[in-house]
């Protein structure tokens, strides 16, 4: 008797090809109806003891081959800790070693978050006070949830997940809420005095289900798509966009990862030849704010100003400034680590991504503040 691999849960993504031994040959699923992959997340059940080897063999035809360079896979035997291990990109393939401990060990991209810890998170913040509604539907007819907290005159958007794989987006959304509802905390207290924050911590729900990288059940990169969504195809940023229009934006910040870059960066609507000079002041007074705040964030490295291409227009951080008069930013975190702050044994992680997000806080605070 040999061990098992399944992925047929919330957020998993593998196919077996064939297991042998202590080794396992894998295929990453295919995005629904999209061409992207990179994502995985499976179980290993009745392997304790034995030292795996398990085979990705379709990782150069994943959308970043490049981000497997320097990458450790993520694993955990409780799904709450999840740790690197060794891992290895050669010849097109990529092979993660490891010795299991449990009798069920599981293997992801980074570490997962899952709907029912979506779910979760809604509850405790209602129950602690913030309104929490459904501005809309995804494409599979799930909620598209929103967080508001506060009562200031000024309108806050934080968006997470539009791309569904970027699991670290989530775990920063943990750690701005908690830091927003925590009455001890002053910056919280006056970011809530000074803006309304709405929150939309999954913006990508059914391809975060489907555990897609990227796109949405349609196939659709939703980040794409702003400058005039398809209420079919994209109906999850037509949603967020008509509650936007009921608000307006004075800032609104988009949280992705990015799966080559080991850095945590912003790319801001400064880089678009139609910002005004207060947009880019208040993209310069963020950076600046989140330099001193969190020691891994630098802005040395990043995106260059073209990025996006002919299909920046439909990006967040360039349609909803353009849109509103917003200061807009994406804020990007690894999924590799942090070279600012490397941890050698979780690599950029969980707790990394939610410290990030309650540091964000007073570089928000900072740019309402001029
Ligand atoms: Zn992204």
């Amino acid at each position: 008797m040999t061990f098992q691999i399944d992925a047929d849960f919330d957020t998993g993504n593998i196919e077996v090809r064939a297991i042998a031994g202590d080794r396992a040959d894998l295929a990453i699923r295919v995005d629904s109806n999209g061409p992207w992959f990179q994502w995985f997340h499976f179980r290993v059940s009745g392997a304790k003891g034995r030292t795996l080897t398990l085979r990705i063999l379709n990782a150069a035809a994943s959308a970043y081959a490049e981000g497997w360079a320097g990458y450790r896979a993520c694993v955990s035997t409780d799904r709450e800790r999840w740790v690197r291990t060794e891992t290895e990109y050669k010849a097109g393939v990529l092979e993660i070693r490891h010795r299991a401990t449990a009798d069920d060990i599981w293997f992801a991209y980074f570490a997962p978050y899952n709907l029912a810890r979506h779910q979760a998170l809604l509850d405790r913040m209602a129950a602690a006070g913030a309104k929490v509604d459904a501005i809309g539907k995804s494409v599979e007819g799930r909620a598209i949830s929103r967080i508001t907290v506060g009562q200031g005159p000024l309108q806050v958007w934080l968006l997470g997940r539009q791309h569904s794989g970027e699991t670290m987006a989530s775990w920063w959304m943990e750690g701005a809420l908690t830091r927003l509802l925590d009455p001890a905390d002053a910056v919280a207290a006056r970011l809530l005095e000074t803006a309304t924050v709405h929150l939309v911590p999954l913006v990508n729900i059914d391809g975060a289900t489907k555990g897609n990288l990227r796109g949405n059940a349609a196939g659709i990169d939703l980040n794409r798509q702003w400058h005039g969504p398809d209420p079919e195809r994209a109906p999850e940023v037509a949603a967020v966009l008509c509650a936007m229009d009921r608000t307006g934006v004075d800032l609104m910040l988009d949280v992705h990862g990015d799966e080559t870059i080991p850095h945590v960066f912003i790319d801001g609507c400064d880089n678009d030849p139609a910002a005004t000079p207060a947009q880019k002041t208040g993209v310069a007074a963020f950076k600046a704010a989140l330099l001193a705040a969190n020691p891994a964030f630098q802005t040395k490295i990043g995106y260059d100003v073209t990025y996006g291409g002919e299909a920046a227009p439909g990006m967040a951080t360039r349609a909803v400034p353009r849109r509103y008069g917003a200061v807009g930013m994406t804020l990007e975190m690894p999924f590799k680590d942090s070279l600012e702050m490397p941890d050698p044994v979780e690599g950029w992680s969980a707790s990394a991504s939610a410290r990030m997000g309650a540091d964000c806080l007073g570089a928000i605070l900072a740019v309402l503040d001029r």
